[in-house]
């Protein structure tokens, strides 16, 4: 069958703004030359020529409840896992569908795990997880890195962080990732500079996983790119709630105490400090009418130094308003009748290790402070 017409990068990059995307880069398949085998995406489809990213914005709003200590699911739900995992998806889908309506085959990658070979919070290799179904061939599943396919696709640069930087966003984005066999013009790899080594993140990361001296070099391209260098582990730790390297001692599996999402502590350092140190330095392209945070006014972290009270003003209202929760009462309702739930959250009548005691004598997550 004929086409009518072979698509450009143009036509590519305006289907994809049409269907969603904030942003959209284009990079070569020889620009994944040196890769590790095993994070080598022309492992997956050998017949690709061309890469698409697309870009899509972290509502700088989505941050504002744990930015205040106010609301904590906003972040996780709608900053992060409904854009890795139903947005990013729905605008890739009619972009697809759009390219093979042109002839061309595409692999859609979404930021979801699956069974990599390599794990994806310590890039370390998962011996005994897999084996090549062929000699030559990387273990499945082949694990491509999005923010360097965002650096060859010419959509910004890695910040101190390790975040990915864009000129518009700074660190306000999350990727997906396309492989295609259309040929299409690459965008050039970008040369400014954004992030302008502030060490805010280091500073302002609440499990101390970015080191303030230490970095990582890698050579992507012909292009040396530079990052600080991640524990990944501590990382993991702290946007769940974790301080200082430690394991937030509620994190229980699922459901938890605090259970719809890990990144609770809203990026501290990666990304709240590091947006609004942009911000006010005037780095982004796409700006606001109001401040995100007044630099001069410290703002909200844990602090693990307090006792669980109730406030007057709250006792006040819903004691002669609509009436406590009596916690006792809940949480025996959740161990009987909520399928033992309440045992797996960590709310329980022994103390725990890190832990806090409330009124009611049970352990509670100090998260909730
Ligand atoms: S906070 Fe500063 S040093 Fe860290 S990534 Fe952002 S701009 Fe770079
Ligand atoms: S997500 Fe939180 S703990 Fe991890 S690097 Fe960013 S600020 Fe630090």
């Amino acid at each position: 069958m004929a086409y009518e017409c072979e698509l450009t990068s143009a036509d590519v990059k305006a289907a994809a703004k049409r269907f969603g995307a904030d942003l959209c880069g284009i990079g070569n398949m020889e620009r994944w030359e040196g890769a590790p085998k095993q994070n080598d995406p022309r492992y997956i489809f050998p017949g690709a020529k061309s890469f698409i990213v697309l870009g899509f914005r972290i509502p700088r709003g989505s941050l504002r409840g744990i930015e205040e200590g106010t609301l904590f699911s906003t972040y996780p739900t709608m900053g992060y896992a409904a854009i890795n995992q139903v947005w990013g998806p729905m605008v890739m889908w009619p972009l697809c569908n759009y390219m093979e309506d042109h002839g061309y085959e595409v692999v859609p990658l979404i930021n979801a795990n699956g069974g990599e070979s390599v794990n994806t919070v310590t890039g370390k290799f998962r011996e005994g997880w897999s084996r090549p179904v062929e000699e030559g061939k990387p273990h499945p599943d082949v694990l491509v890195h999005f923010r360097i396919a965002a650096y060859l696709a010419g959509m910004g640069e890695f910040g101190w962080s390790k975040v990915f930087l864009t000129p518009e966003f700074g660190p306000r984005v999350r990727f997906v990732v396309l492989l295609t066999d259309a040929e299409l013009e690459p965008d050039p790899i970008y040369e400014g500079h954004i992030c302008d080594r502030c060490k805010q993140c280091v500073k302002h990361c609440a499990g101390k996983a970015i080191s303030m001296n230490e970095s990582v070099k890698i050579t992507l391209a012909g292009h040396e790119v530079e990052w600080g260098k991640l524990d990944e582990m501590a990382c993991e730790h702290g946007l769940q709630g974790g301080a200082d390297k430690s394991k937030n001692p509620f994190e229980t599996e699922y459901p938890r105490q605090y259970g719809y999402g890990r990144a609770i502590e809203g990026a501290c350092g990666c990304t709240r400090a590091c947006m609004s140190h942009l911000e006010e330095r005037n780095k982004l392209t796409k700006t606001f009418r109001n401040k995100f945070r007044d630099p001069k006014k410290p703002f909200w972290t844990i602090d693990r130094s307090k006792p669980y009270e109730i406030s007057q003003e709250v006792y006040d209202y819903y004691v002669n308003g609509p009436g406590l929760e009596d916690h006792k009462a809940m949480t025996e309702y959740n161990a009987k009748e909520n399928y033992g739930s309440a045992a797996a959250a960590g709310i329980s009548e022994t103390p725990t290790e890190g832990g806090k005691v409330n009124a009611a004598g049970l352990t509670y997550n100090p998260m909730l402070d």
